[in-house]
């Protein structure tokens, strides 16, 4: 089976429980177990919230977020037209963040990157961060 699902709302912290959820909801048409929709709905919550925090710091902006899956295999692009990053390598390494004194870890990427089975971040200063995470589901 082969289904995809579009969605945009404002950069707005209200809006990543939203995400989440409708992501879930998509991915329960796979046969999916509770670890892996759960694995799935932390890791977008990660990437819609760097698009908030960090792509808009947390000013006007808008996060899509494409969702597809091809068989068993999920597929899942967000997108921002933030700051950007300017040294992705830097970025993604564990504990490394740009905002120590907000409650920030430094973990966001790691998490991704453990949760699904691919990640890739393709970004430009001044223009944006698309995040691309792929899991294959084995119920
Ligand atoms: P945590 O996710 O643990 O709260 P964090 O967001 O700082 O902390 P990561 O999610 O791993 O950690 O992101 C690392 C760094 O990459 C961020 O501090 C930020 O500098 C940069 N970054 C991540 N996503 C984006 C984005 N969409 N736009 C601009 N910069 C980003
Ligand atoms: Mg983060």
């Amino acid at each position: 089976m082969e289904n995809y699902m579009k969605l945009e709302v404002p950069a707005k912290s209200c809006n990543e429980s939203f995400v989440r959820a409708t992501v879930g909801a998509f991915s329960v048409q796979l046969d999916i177990s509770i670890e892996e929709l759960s694995d799935i709905k932390t890791a977008v919550s990660e990437a819609v919230t760097n698009s908030i925090v960090h792509g808009y710091e947390n000013m006007k902006g808008i996060v899509k977020i494409v969702c597809r899956f091809i068989e068993d295999v999920m597929e899942i692009e967000i997108t921002d037209y933030g700051k950007g990053i300017e040294d992705i390598g830097q970025a993604m390494q564990p504990l490394f963040t740009t905002q120590p004194d907000s409650e920030r870890s430094g973990m966001g990427f790691t998490v991704m990157e453990t949760f699904m089975d691919e990640l890739s971040v393709r970004s430009a200063v001044g223009e944006g961060t698309v995040v691309t995470m792929k899991k294959k589901i084995r119920g």
